[in-house]
């Protein structure tokens, strides 16, 4: 006897596109869905934790405090290459071990001489291109897991944070673009950051932290999203993503393009692996299409661009660095 388990839940995706309504999503929309996250920014300045001179930039780590009670670690990588300022880039990882996966550094937090991995090192990759960019260390992964995931040497605390978030009518993915969001007052008060406001990249996970903190923020002058970009219908839906993609009500109102759309007319950059297992091409080329008239309407169509690559759930950091320097002031 086949149950049809699966055709039951093929209609609740078909039942949630039919009875959506016309009108495109808002901001206030995607913000009210993230949770109610409205905590007071914390006043103490970022407190460096330790500073090393690379070739082409200084890496430093500090505590950047988000609130009083939530402090996080977060690498601030300064180019070494005269400019009084620089252009900043807020670099997100994604599942993994945290900031040191895209900072140069192993899980341990020594050179990484072996191989960038999935990261690429991103955020080294753009310091050393003359960015200034600041990592931080997400909670739920790295230094920030729960104790009893570090203590069994779990990879990430995600399921159990999501789950408790959502008990209270809020969202992982909402604590993450609350606190990306804070750490963008604590990079403008750099003196050496430039004031033209900054852009952001995240990858995975990451990406979809940049994703909606792009939409929700108009600092954010130019946003990079890899690894990311696509529908429910073709990845959200029908692939097991851990539980910090999921946002209540989120399908109801539209299709995951229409909320990236948001950060439109302001440039954004996609890259999309070609045999992404996780995000495949085909619903990156259909969210990529939403995009373009989403651009088109806002008379932005050039200011959207899109990657896709010969490659698996990876970053590229290709064409989007010296995309990041036409779009990011040098002055
Ligand atoms: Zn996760």
């Amino acid at each position: 006897m086949n149950y049809k388990i699966d055709q039951y839940f093929q209609n609740v995706y078909q039942e949630a596109a039919e009875n959506r309504k016309p009108q495109s999503v808002s901001k206030a929309d995607l913000s009210s869905m993230l949770g109610d996250f409205q905590e007071k920014k914390s006043s103490r300045p970022p407190e460096i934790l330790e500073t090393k001179e690379l070739s082409a930039y200084r890496r430093e780590r500090y505590v950047f405090h988000y609130t009083d009670d939530r402090p996080g670690p977060v690498y601030v990588l300064t180019p070494d290459n005269g400019a009084k300022r620089h252009p900043a880039v807020l670099a997100l990882h994604g599942h993994g071990y945290g900031s040191r996966e895209i900072a140069g550094l192993t899980e341990s937090g020594e050179e990484d001489e072996e191989g960038s991995g999935i990261h690429r090192h991103f955020a080294a990759l753009l310091a050393s291109r003359g960015f200034k960019v600041f990592a931080p260390e997400i909670i739920g992964f790295g230094d920030r897991r729960l104790d009893e995931d570090k203590r069994r040497s779990r990879p990430k605390s995600c399921y159990k944070m999501g789950a408790q978030l959502l008990s209270v009518g809020k969202t992982l993915a909402g604590l993450r673009v609350q606190e990306a969001r804070l750490l963008l007052d604590d990079m403008a008060a750099f003196p050496d950051v430039n004031e033209n406001g900054p852009g952001i990249m995240g990858f995975s996970g990451g990406g979809l932290i940049a994703a909606y903190t792009a939409a929700l923020d108009e600092r954010i002058q130019a946003a990079v999203l890899s690894g990311f970009v696509n529908t429910y219908q073709e990845s959200l839906w029908p692939v097991e993503h851990c539980l910090d993609n999921y946002v209540p009500g989120l399908l109801s109102g539209a299709e995951l393009p229409a909320y990236i759309g948001l950060t439109a007319p302001r440039p954004l950059f996609i890259e999309s692996g070609s045999r992404d297992p996780l995000f495949p091409l085909e619903g990156a080329r259909k969210a990529v299409e939403v995009l373009g008239d989403i651009y088109e309407n806002q008379r932005a169509a050039g200011q959207l661009e899109w990657e896709p690559f010969d490659g698996a759930h990876e970053v590229r950091a290709g064409r989007c660095v010296s995309w990041l320097h036409e779009h990011l002031s040098f002055q």
